[in-house]
Order: C-alpha cells, then structure tokens, then sequence
C-alpha cells in the first residue's frame, strides 16, 4: 500500500510517498513559491538522482498536480500510474479541541477545521488548500488529517487552563493547545520500544527542539503538559521565538515603544529567542561556533537556552512526580551534542549519569546517551513526523485502532 504524506504550507508544500509494507520512503519532494512566477518542484526519488523543475505555480492544485507529474514520471518516478496511491496523510497545525486523534476526511471534518482558522490564521487554512488540491486530482481517494495538537488533548485541566477570567475560554477557547504532538507521540513510542519497556509503565520528558522547541511530560504514554500553549510562542526560549516571558512586557513595551499588535507579536515570534540574545543568529550551529571562538554574547545565548530547557524538565520531573526518560529530538535536540552535554551535567540530581563517547557519536538511529548505570536515560531519538502520518492514514483506512 503507497500513502502519500503531504504537509501544505501557504506558498510551499512537502511530500513524502511511503511503500507501507516496509514503511520505505520511495520519493520525496517540496514545491516552494506557489503563487510566484518562479515556482520549484524538487523531486527526490529514492535510489535517483534529485530534479529540479522551475515553472509558474499558482496555487495548490496545479501543485499537487506537478507532484503527480514527478511520481509517475516515465525517468525519475517512482510508481506507474496515480491509482497505485491508496491514499494521503495531511498534517494539520491545530485541531483545537475537537480532534482528539487523527481523522478520515469528511465534510463534517473539514467544517470544523474551517471553524478553527482563528485559532491558526496562517496553516489551517493552507493545510485546506492541500486537501482540496487533492481531491481535485485524485477524486475518490481517501485522506486522513493527523494534528499537531491531538496528542496534547489529553492534558488535564490544571495543566491546559490559564488562571484568567473563565469567560475567555468559553467565548474563544483561550488555553494551552501544545504543538509538535505528532513528534512527541512518535519519539515517545520509539523511546519505549528502544527500552523494551510497556509504555504505560513510563514517565517521559520529550524534548523537541529544533527551530522551534517544545518539552512535554508523557506519562503512560499520554501527554500531560507541554510548554507551548495556546500558540506556538509560549514555553522554551527557541530560534527567534521568546518563549515565557512576562505577560505585562507586552503592554509595557507596545506603550514605550509605540508598537502595534502586530509589530510586538513580530518581534516575540520573528526577532527574539536566540536571534535577540546572540545577536548574531537563530541557528544553534553558528551560535555555538561564535561561542566557542569566544563570543560572549552567543555563550549567554546558548546559556540561557540551555537553563530555560533545565528548568522545564525540573518542572516536569515535579509534575509527574519522577522521571524515568528523558528524550532529545529536532535539529538541536539530534545534533547538539555540547547543548545535550550542558543538559545532562546540569540535571544529575535527577539520576542521570551522561556517557560523553555515546553522546558524542552520530547516528540516525535512537541511543542511549546515559551510562548503564544511569537510573533515569537520556536518549537520541530522532523525529519522523511523516512517518506516523502514514502510520495513522494507513490504520484509518484499514479500519484499526490508532
Ligand atoms: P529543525 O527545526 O528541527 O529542522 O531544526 C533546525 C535547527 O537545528 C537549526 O536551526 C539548527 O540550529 C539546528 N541544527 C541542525 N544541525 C545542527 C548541528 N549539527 N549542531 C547544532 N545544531 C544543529
């Protein structure tokens, strides 16, 4: 069975094609600049040689349609003809609180998430476009959409809810969303699996941390709490997103500075985290080379991402009242050894005991970065969002549990 994974953006879109007997990845790609002049197509098929197609793309359907072009391509595809995809996986930003788990498409399903377009005003609706495009040149094939906040909507209320008037929450469904649950709900799995030990049974802090960077509490394979809230902003200091800061800053700043609503939620999402601090960038590779030639302001920078990242993982430790794993994921998370090292030697309290040649080794697959006689682990799992899509697409259409 070949799913199609597709992850649509509002002017650019990714896709993967899965052979789901050996969860193979037989061709991936991305179109970038939909709705440009100079729209591109690359196109990696497994074992091939990459393509590139620069063309006019102006919206998603003739995107996806460019993708099916690429797939059953006489030279660089990699299936015979659009029949052999059984069906497409989306990923969806926010399934507010309706979407529990993943879902087939229906029209009752795309209504709802049409209704939550305020909630994720720049992917919900880019994430329809996707799903359109497909039925348009695939009629009849099934879909399912996989949320980024499903995993999170098991939180209980003392961790979802802000202590502010109820009233917000009522009328616009104010509270903690948590994103990154497809990465949490996959890394924590295979975390599980790698410890040979029932998931149920285990308290686990998943640290996804890449561009943007989020933790969460997973007991017995259920999240808990999870540091981004109602948007993506809230929690982990990150590339150029703030993370917690004091509320009161922004009607302070906006005054002062005589900034809009937009200008201050741009610098909090655009201008600030990493970026602001290091001065220099957003991207932990350059601002750990800075430091290590001496640069002081990006040592803070690394610093304060690494203390911000310890405090959570103390916080979560105290929420489920004990911590048996403690799992790395992302860009930072998979390949930062120094900012996994600061971690680790930071939170020995907790029981964990970092084995410096087994973190320093590189590799695709999940480790163990503790000694075996560390108590609580720290492991390298790297993240495969796309693949649990398929999972999930692949068990809705064959009528399985999730
Ligand atoms: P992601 O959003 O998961 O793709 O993560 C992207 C981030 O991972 C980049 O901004 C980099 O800061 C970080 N990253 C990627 N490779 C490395 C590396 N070798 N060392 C440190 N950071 C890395």
């Amino acid at each position: 069975m070949r799913i199609l994974v597709i992850n649509a953006g509002s002017s650019s879109l990714k896709y993967q094609l899965y052979d789901m007997a050996d969860e193979s990845v037989l061709a991936s790609g991305r179109v970038e600049r939909i709705g440009m002049d100079s729209s591109i197509v690359t196109h990696e098929p497994a074992g091939k040689a990459e393509v590139r197609d620069v063309s006019e793309i102006l919206e998603h359907t003739t995107a996806i349609k460019r993708v099916l072009d690429m797939l059953i391509h006489k030279q660089h595809g990699v299936i015979a003809s659009i029949e052999d995809i059984q069906a497409v996986g989306h990923r969806i930003v926010h399934g507010g609180e309706v979407f529990k788990s993943s879902v087939l498409v229906t029209s009752e399903v795309k209504l709802e998430i049409r209704r939550l377009f305020d909630l994720a005003p720049l992917h919900n609706p880019a994430h329809m476009m996707g799903i359109a495009a497909v039925e348009a040149n695939m009629p009849g094939t099934p879909q399912a959409v996989v949320f980024d906040t499903a995993f999170h909507q098991t939180m209980p209320e003392t961790s979802y809810l802000y202590p502010i008037p109820k009233v917000l929450y009522r009328r616009h469904k104010v509270r903690r969303y948590g994103f990154h649950g497809t990465s949490h709900a996959y890394v924590s799995e295979m975390a599980a699996r790698y410890l040979s030990q029932p998931i149920d049974s285990l308290k686990m802090i998943t640290c996804h941390i890449g561009n943007g960077a989020s933790c969460a509490a997973i007991r017995g394979g259920e999240s808990i709490d999870t540091s981004m809230g109602m948007t993506p902003l809230e929690g982990l200091m990150m590339g150029t997103r703030s993370g917690d800061i004091d509320p009161a800053i922004v009607p302070y700043v906006m005054n002062k500075e005589d900034l809009t609503i937009n200008e201050v939620n741009s610098m909090l999402n655009k201008h600030s985290g990493m970026l602001a601090v290091s001065g220099l960038s957003s991207d932990m590779r350059e601002v750990t080379e800075a430091m290590e030639e001496g640069d002081k302001h990006a040592a803070l920078a690394f610093d304060m991402y690494v203390y911000r990242l310890k405090k959570y993982i103390g916080a979560y430790a105290a929420a489920m009242n004990g911590v048996d794993a403690i799992v790395f994921t992302a860009g930072v998370g998979e390949n930062s050894s120094a900012l996994r090292k600061a971690v680790v030697d930071g939170i020995t309290f907790l029981g964990l005991e970092l084995d410096e040649e087994r973190n320093a080794l590189r590799s695709k697959e999940a480790r163990e970065i503790t000694t075996d006689a560390s108590r609580v682990k720290a492991l390298v799992v790297p993240t495969n969002e796309e693949l649990l899509i398929a999972r999930d697409t692949y068990k809705l259409t064959h009528g399985q549990k999730l």
